[in-house]
């Protein structure tokens, strides 16, 4: 006798084939890539997308997938030996933004590339809407470069990645790695496309521009940082459309490692120094400043730098006997 307990079972029947045949059906309508004799199965993973090697059956993920494509394609891969990962494994951590802490780093000090170009982080034109320097909101030690949720950011030099995570403020962030221990930050992305200790070539996409942490709009925060000190990107990397490494060797000072030194709303003028020598000299011309401390008076400042009293009122513009606030910087010389 056919029931109306037979029809529900019938009809289950029908909605457990519809969602099994579908989700079968999807299985089978993943993509088979070819990498030359080899061919890939894309699957996923606990939500994540792998590839399958189809004769050895291993899997492999997304970004190692792409290094295999990119090498084929004869782009610039990273020369393992020249990435340096630091003394011992003290300064490689993939689960700090700042592996570097406590370290201390004098200026004037030597950065050094392999290279004489970069590639541009995000594609298209380049629209820096805030430069590494002072800002109502407080220091700002990156370049903010211009991009729609879901854009490509690319890494600009090769090197291996060291930090992929969320990061107060900074939001989404990656971390690469490159030669001579310079490092590349990549903040407020809405996703990744690489794993931590990924060998990664130059231009390789690392993940997809956003407004996670800290930010107000989409855009690219890009820092770079050597030993866990940020310096001016613009220093670095020419981003008039040249492309260029503004040097093989560039020592950084003070003034190029300082926010303060800077405005986030105009261009610096960068004049890269090339030699000790020079760092020296332009370091000792630059300005220096005392934090106030607690019942200090400017006639204690002024006696501790050799000034006289005149002398600290010519580079300050505070009335006389100003009260001075406790972190106030004054400026000495
Ligand atoms: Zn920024």
């Amino acid at each position: 006798m056919f029931t109306d307990k037979h029809l529900k079972i019938f009809f289950n029947l029908c909605i457990a084939l519809l969602i099994n045949g579908f989700a079968y059906g999807q299985a089978e309508d993943s993509l088979f890539v070819s990498k030359g004799a080899v061919s890939f199965k894309k699957v996923m993973l606990d939500g994540k997308l792998f590839y399958r090697n189809e004769k050895t059956k291993e899997f492999i993920s997304q970004s190692a997938y792409n290094y295999i494509s990119e090498a084929r394609n004869g782009k610039t891969l990273p020369d393992t030996n020249r990435i340096v990962h630091g003394q011992g494994d003290d300064y490689w951590q993939n689960d700090r933004v700042n592996p570097y802490r406590g370290a201390v780093l004098p200026t004037p000090y030597k950065i050094a590339f392999d290279q004489t170009t970069f590639t541009h982080p995000v594609d298209g034109d380049i629209v820096i809407t805030s430069r590494f320097g002072r800002r109502r909101r407080g220091p700002h030690r990156g370049l903010d470069l211009d991009l729609v949720t879901g854009d490509t950011v690319r890494s600009v030099l090769p090197g291996i990645v060291r930090f992929v995570g969320y990061s107060r403020g900074h939001g989404k962030t990656v971390i690469v790695r490159h030669a001579n221990e310079v490092e590349t930050l990549y903040a407020h992305l809405s996703d990744y496309a690489v794993e931590p200790n990924d060998l990664i070539y130059e231009g390789q996409l690392l993940g997809f521009g956003g407004n996670t942490g800290n930010s107000r709009g989409s855009h690219l925060h890009l820092e770079v940082r050597y030993k866990g000190v940020c310096i001016h990107p613009q220093y670095v990397f020419n981003f008039d459309g040249s492309q260029a490494i503004r040097g093989s060797e560039l020592w950084v000072t003070n003034e190029w490692k300082t926010p303060r030194f800077h405005s986030s709303y105009r261009t610096s003028k960068v004049t890269p120094i090339f030699t000790e020598t020079d760092a020296i000299a332009a370091q000792k011309a630059e300005p220096r400043y005392h934090r106030v401390r607690k019942g200090e008076t400017l006639s204690h400042i002024a006696g501790r730098y050799q000034l006289r009293l005149k002398e600290i009122y010519q580079l300050n513009p505070i009335p006389k006997n100003a009260i001075l606030n406790i972190g106030q910087a004054i400026q000495v010389r």
